[in-house]
């Protein structure tokens, strides 16, 4: 496997990083997940938008363009020979001295990995998930701004333990003020006598790409949009519910902390939201040569 690792295409096992650099010691950097399907990376062009944002709202100034870190990222999958998967973009703050200043960090790290990707089983698209709520919250938005992509992802871990530990593939992450947020790496929606609605990304969701997407096809589909505050209450007495990720795309949920959501099926919405967002991630995209 190539990596491209601060401008250069180099083998897996030369691929390394400094133990100095604070990525590493501090979850000081920021990343993206994206995916590329029939040789073309899908919103190429918001997902590294998205990163310079985060860069940019922690003070870590990259030494590229937008349209280099495009080229970059399609040159890596061209250079694997891939033409459907996964793609992890990360940059860190960089090598610097022990200590969390990232000022005594001269140069950021910047790697790209380009892999084939191990999906959720399939008979969970088809039969949906059960998820429940974990006891681990989202910090406020003061403490770490959820819209920032960053290394820091040890809240969501724990909260995947609790999933797991409860048979579960994902879990609702409540707010502070005990209001859904988002999942552990997924966005939330829900429909509701035929509106769509999704948690404020103000509550504690990172603004996903493919929550976008659905927001778009809901226009293009005729479905009403409200982003607001939602409780578990109106997750529990929705007709339909599903996440959205990059990873996972669009997938149904049928049972939250144990109650069924609608009649324990995934519903018409979701169907047609999954089968419109495949079609799109399959019929457009950056072409990668
Ligand atoms: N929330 C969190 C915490 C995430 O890590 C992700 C991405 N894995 C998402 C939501 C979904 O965002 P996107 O659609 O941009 O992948």
């Amino acid at each position: 496997m190539k990596i491209w690792l601060d401008g250069n295409l180099v083998d897996e096992s030369e691929a390394k990083i400094s133990v100095f650099d604070h990525g590493l010691l501090y979850g000081d950097g920021v990343f993206e997940g994206i995916r590329f399907y029939n040789g073309r990376v899908f919103r190429l062009e918001e997902h590294i938008r998205r990163l310079f944002d985060s860069a940019r709202a922690i003070i870590l100034n990259l030494p590229w363009t937008v349209e280099e870190v495009m080229k970059f990222t399609c040159d890596t999958v061209a250079a694997n020979g891939l033409t459907d998967g996964y793609i992890r973009l990360v940059v860190t703050r960089g090598a610097g001295e022990l200590g969390l200043n990232p000022y005594l960090c001269p140069k950021p790290s910047m790697f790209i990995i380009a892999a084939t990707i191990k999906l959720y089983p399939e008979e969970h698209y088809t039969n949906g998930l059960s998820v429940i709520t974990c006891a681990t919250r989202r910090p406020a938005p003061a403490a770490l701004m959820p819209q920032v992509k960053s290394l820091n992802y040890l809240n969501n871990i724990m909260a995947k333990v609790e999933a797991i530990q409860a048979n579960a593939l994902e879990a609702v992450m409540l707010n502070e003020q005990g209001n859904v947020a988002e999942c552990t790496g997924d966005n939330i929606f829900i429909i509701k006598d035929g509106t769509l609605y999704s948690p404020l990304i103000s509550d504690g969701a990172l603004d996903g790409i493919t929550r976008a997407v659905i927001i778009e096809l809901a226009e293009k589909l005729g479905v009403p949009f409200v982003a607001k505050t939602l409780t578990r209450y109106d997750l529990y007495i929705a007709d339909e519910f599903f996440l959205t990720g990059t990873a996972a795309e669009v997938i149904p949920v049928v049972t939250y902390d144990r109650r069924p959501i609608g009649d324990g099926k995934p519903g018409p919405f979701t169907k047609r939201f999954l089968a419109a967002f495949h079609e799109l991630a399959m019929s457009t995209g950056t072409p990668v040569a």
